[in-house]
């Protein structure tokens, strides 16, 4: 087993060389590792977070140390208020945004007939309509400016951090397999409707990752040899597995990759229950 080796290179070309990213829950986990891979490959970046000031200043004193310019923006992204200052102040201040990369998101855990109404409607807020709002308020700037050819063929990226849990059912999280159905489907229908715009829309769909939002189900041997049985490949992803596929999608060289979701998951969306015939 492999699960604590690196994720493999560390540094990307300067793909996205003048290019501005927001990238939202940026301040911990596989927000914070992409924000750190596309400031490595050229971008300036607004590292979004709505309560961990600290870490995100962080990240944004590591990006700047990469030699792309950063900045820390709080915002709670079910807001539609705080996303529409969020986004005009980007514009202000970094003169536009070319790639969103929608990420923010939790999970409120719990057996159906005991989650509240409340539990349903947080992550139905943040995992779903935060993603719609900031992709909305992202596309509106794309449209008035529309492409710079010198800075990328498209006029704007929108990469929305979705799951395996988009297309597999998920007992006890009603709330989140939901939210991330939705966005596959409000992904798909975005892509459609903008790419005649020369907008792309995509998704990354990660398996089991090693962040904050999942520690129980890999801080301990015993439950890391469980979650290894859904996963082909031998390993729990890293942050990073994730970050480079963000920043690959959001580069020219993916250009005709519109309407996709990209899994990246060791192979556990391959029904590893048939892999010795069923
Ligand atoms: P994480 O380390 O817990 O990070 C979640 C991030 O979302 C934090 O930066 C948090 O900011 C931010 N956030 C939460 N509510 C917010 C709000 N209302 N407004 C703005 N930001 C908010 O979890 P992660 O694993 O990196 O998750 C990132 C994304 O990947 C999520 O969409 C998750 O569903 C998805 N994903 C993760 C896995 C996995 O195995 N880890 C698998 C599939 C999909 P604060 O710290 O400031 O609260």
């Amino acid at each position: 087993m492999d699960s604590h080796a690196s994720a493999g290179p560390q540094t990307v070309a300067p793909l996205l060389k003048g290019q501005k990213a927001l990238v939202t829950g940026a301040n911990s986990g596989i927000g914070k590792a992409t924000a750190l891979a596309l400031g490595r490959a050229g971008a300036d970046v607004v590292v979004n977070y709505v309560a961990g000031r600290e870490a995100a200043e962080e990240v944004v004193a590591q990006i700047t140390a990469q030699g792309s310019r950063a900045a820390a923006y709080e915002a709670d992204v079910s807001r539609e208020d705080q996303v529409t200052a969020m986004v005009d102040r980007m514009v202000e201040e970094f003169g536009t945004i070319d790639i969103l990369v929608a990420n923010a998101g939790l999970q409120r855990d719990a057996a159906f007939t005991e989650m509240t109404l409340a539990q349903w409607q947080k992550v139905i807020d943040v995992n779903l309509t935060g993603q719609f709002l900031c992709a909305r308020e992202a596309t509106k700037e794309f449209l008035r400016r529309g492409v710079v050819p010198e800075v990328s063929r498209s006029a704007g990226k929108i990469i929305c951090m979705s799951s395996v849990h988009q297309i597999i059912p998920w007992a006890g999280h009603v709330n989140y397999a939901s939210s991330k159905g939705g966005v596959l489907m409000m992904m798909e229908t975005l892509a459609q409707e903008l790419a005649s715009k020369k907008i792309r829309v995509n998704a990354v769909a990660p398996g089991a990752i090693r962040t904050p939002i999942n520690t129980d189900a890999w801080d301990t041997p015993a439950a890391e040899q469980d979650l290894l049985k859904l996963i082909p490949y031998g390993r729990v992803g890293e942050p990073e597995d994730i970050a480079h596929a963000a920043v690959a999608l959001a580069s020219d060289l993916l250009d005709y990759v519109v309407g996709a979701t990209l899994y990246v998951d060791g192979g556990m969306t391959l029904f590893p229950g048939f892999a010795t015939g069923g």
